[in-house]
């Protein structure tokens, strides 16, 4: 079945944009996810076409309205099968590796894009939007939060990633940060690979590729590595 995401958003023109390129422009092409955009501008309802409002208590910047935005998700909800709907926001939930593999097993997603200050909180309380951030800064609008979600899940979908890119051994696959990589020449400005990758001892390879993981790990993300040394005690809870 094809993966479908639906984007609810100001901008339509921004998507596909990236997606449609490389590997996740090849599986859109395949049919092994689609995309639509609803452009939330089209279910305004006066002749300015108006999106946004000041917000009640005062302040800078403009809110976007819950009647022009839930009108633009009730569109997007019927144009697929019922999946998870998730509203982009720095406040949300950080995604991360787990939360995209769950997003991967069902059907698609639909994803709110936020502008302005964002959106009026009724709408995501009305809707039972999912609050998910792609981290700890702040963007100008979801749009680029989409991209960066989807691209993060369609490459997992079966058919996208070809055998030679399989993310099984990558960073976060199993809680660690990835090995380093290396590649011809053997010597280069007079750094040279690390011996054990040349002497085709697999066992080897394999046993120094995973010290590596866990020293790199261990020493960037001292966070990730708590966790993945209690793993077993604590499992990361479900987002859908
Ligand atoms: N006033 C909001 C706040 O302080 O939390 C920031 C609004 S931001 C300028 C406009 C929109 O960009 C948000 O509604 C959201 O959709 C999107 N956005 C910004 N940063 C994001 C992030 N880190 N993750 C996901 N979406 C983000």
């Amino acid at each position: 079945m094809t993966w479908q995401a639906s984007v609810v958003t100001l901008f339509p023109e921004m998507f596909p944009g990236p997606l449609g390129q490389s590997l996740a422009g090849k599986g859109l092409r395949k049919g092994r996810w689609a995309i639509d955009a609803f452009d939330i501008r089209g279910f305004a309802t006066d002749r300015h076409r108006t999106v946004d409002d000041t917000p009640f208590g005062g302040g800078a910047g403009m809110v976007m309205r819950p009647d022009v935005v839930d009108a633009a998700l009730a569109a997007a909800i019927a144009a697929g099968p019922e999946r998870p709907a998730l509203y982009l926001t720095p406040r949300g939930r950080v995604l991360d590796q787990a939360m995209v593999r769950d997003f991967v097993a069902g059907p698609g997603l639909i994803l709110l894009c936020g502008r302005y200050e964002g959106v009026d909180q009724r709408v995501v309380e009305a809707r039972g939007l999912l609050e998910v951030s792609i981290g700890d800064y702040v963007l100008s609008g979801g749009e680029p939060a989409a991209l960066v979600l989807l691209d993060a899940c369609v490459r997992l979908l079966p058919g996208v990633m070809g055998a030679a890119e399989s993310g099984v051994e990558e960073s976060h696959a199993d809680g660690l940060l990835e090995y380093p990589h290396y590649t011809r020449p053997a010597d280069w400005q007079g750094r040279a690979v690390p011996p054990v990758l040349l002497s085709g001892h697999h066992a080897e390879v394999a046993k120094w590729r995973r010290a590596e993981a866990e020293r790199i790990t261990r020493e960037r993300r001292p966070d990730l590595w708590a966790r993945h040394a209690g793993r077993d005690r604590a499992p990361s809870a479900p987002c859908v």
